[in-house]
């Protein structure tokens, strides 16, 4: 009897902390929520009151750590004393904000007067370092590398920028136990073959050529598998691991080898979430799940293999993909998927990719492809749409005219002598051409056709500028 109430005590002073599980802050975040950066496109000078600010708070430390190629302020801020040190830098990558949203959260609930005892157990487990923010200039013009036109995670050697050196140089103070590498990649990642928008990919980076796996990418790789398991919560199927091919000039890698166990996290695509608000908020669900993780060993408890096992992170979305659809050709009849991006996608799939417009990118059996916007044309005949005469004076003229009715009677391209708004290209429902511009065929990758698709001999979708538009709106 007294045994079995001992047992009950000690495992309720054991599981306290596990307690505090990822369900618990995913339904807090937005009490934490930072309210001042509600979009990504927040500079240095919004990010550095809210550090400085910590600076009067008793259980935080903030160092200034030195400046940017252009003089901006890099701040290391500290919390909690205990043994087990945990290194976070967000934004190496100008153009790569939702860490440092969700960072700065986190600095909310850590400064706040709630929920105290929890906090005091953690501190006396972890001390956290963040560097937020690594590349103020990149974030200053919203681009990836710094003033120096330097890709930072590619001077993790070299050490030729300031901000690299920093970065570096607080590793090497404390040389953390586990380290958190925090990123966005481009929207068009899918997991595997699933057709699924990656919301979170994660990597255990290698060390060597070799990708041997010792101790440290091992805890890195286990954590891995228990955040994983937690994403899956939230954003089922959408979760995958970075290729960890090795590159000897980047931090991440770096860091593993240094002996911190490091932990990539991209923030990719969500649907209907342009401003990475739900993904900041799952950000902040898994850091502050891993604090906890890491202060009680729970990582310890997942494998290898579960980390394995996460599905290739495979450049596999587009924006809007539409599926068999019948095209009728002087050639033949041929049953098509299509496939439409906005954004250029680089080599190596980082985001920054310049947003071009609405092309047509890929023809043919996409079904191991996903995307944002999908339709399935079975049934449908998809056609080249006919050109209106009549050359419009500006786009006024154009937009008070009967374009409507002249969609139902199948023309989708309409000709403006003069600029075209780029907004207007891309809200309407057909392509503006110059007097004397040629109608581009399909099919023609890299273009912007304006197709109509049929259906027992009546029109009832234009796919134009990278949409479907419904012709019954416009009728
Ligand atoms: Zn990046």
């Amino acid at each position: 009897m007294r045994l079995t109430l001992i047992l009950v005590v000690l495992s309720f002073f054991f599981s306290s902390l596990v307690a505090q599980d990822h369900q618990w802050f995913y339904e807090i975040h937005e009490e934490y929520r930072e309210a001042s950066l509600e979009d990504r496109f927040f500079t240095h000078s919004d990010v550095e009151p809210l550090i400085v600010n910590l600076k009067d708070h008793p259980d935080f430390e903030v160092n200034l750590e030195g400046e940017s190629v252009q003089g901006r302020s890099i701040y290391l801020v500290k919390w909690g004393s205990g043994p087990k040190k945990v290194y976070l830098w967000t934004q190496m990558h100008g153009n790569e904000p939702t860490a440092t949203m969700a960072v700065a959260d986190i600095f909310n609930f850590l400064a706040s007067d709630e929920n105290e005892e929890i906090k005091e157990e953690l501190a006396e487990k972890v001390t956290l370092l963040f560097l937020p923010m690594v590349n103020p200039d990149g974030a200053e013009v919203y681009k990836r590398r710094n003033a120096l036109d330097v890709d930072l995670n590619r001077d993790a050697q070299r050490l030729q920028s300031p901000e690299s050196v920093i970065l570096k140089d607080v590793r090497d103070r404390y040389n953390p136990d586990f380290g958190f590498n925090l990123h966005d990649q481009s929207l068009y990642y899918g997991a595997g073959f699933s057709g699924k928008p990656v919301a979170i990919a994660f990597l255990a980076p290698a060390y060597n050529q070799e990708r041997e796996v010792n101790k440290q990418r091992l805890n890195a790789m286990k954590l891995i598998a228990q955040l994983n398991e937690i994403v899956q919560e939230y954003a089922p199927g959408k979760v995958a691991k970075f290729s960890d091919a090795f590159e000897p000039r980047a931090f991440g890698d770096n860091m593993q080898r240094w002996g911190t166990s490091t932990i990539l996290i991209e923030s990719g695509g969500y649907r209907d979430d342009p401003e990475k608000q739900y993904l900041r908020k799952l950000h902040f669900t898994i850091l502050m799940s891993s604090f906890f993780s890491i202060a009680d060993g729970d990582f310890k408890n997942y494998s290898r293999e579960a980390y394995e096992s996460i599905p290739a992170n495979r450049i596999s979305i587009f924006d809007l993909v539409i599926r068999n659809a019948e095209v009728e050709l002087p050639e033949g009849t041929f049953v098509l998927d299509l496939g439409y991006r906005d954004h250029i996608v680089f080599g190596d799939g980082h985001v920054g990719s310049p947003e071009i417009g609405p092309r047509l990118v890929d023809v043919g059996d996409l079904s191991t492809f996903g995307a944002y916007t999908e339709y399935d044309a079975s049934g449908f005949t998809l056609k080249q749409g006919e050109i209106w005469p009549e050359v419009f004076k500006s786009s006024e003229e154009l937009a008070n005219s009967i374009w409507a009715e002249r969609l139902q009677e199948g023309y989708t391209y309409f000709r403006l002598d003069g600029p075209i708004p780029e907004s207007l290209q891309r809200i309407m429902p057909f392509v503006v051409l110059g007097p004397e511009e040629e109608r581009p065929e399909f099919p023609m990758l890299g273009k912007n056709a304006a197709l109509l698709m049929e259906k027992q001999g009546e029109y009832r979708y234009i796919v134009a500028n990278g949409r479907m538009h419904n012709l019954v709106l416009f009728r």
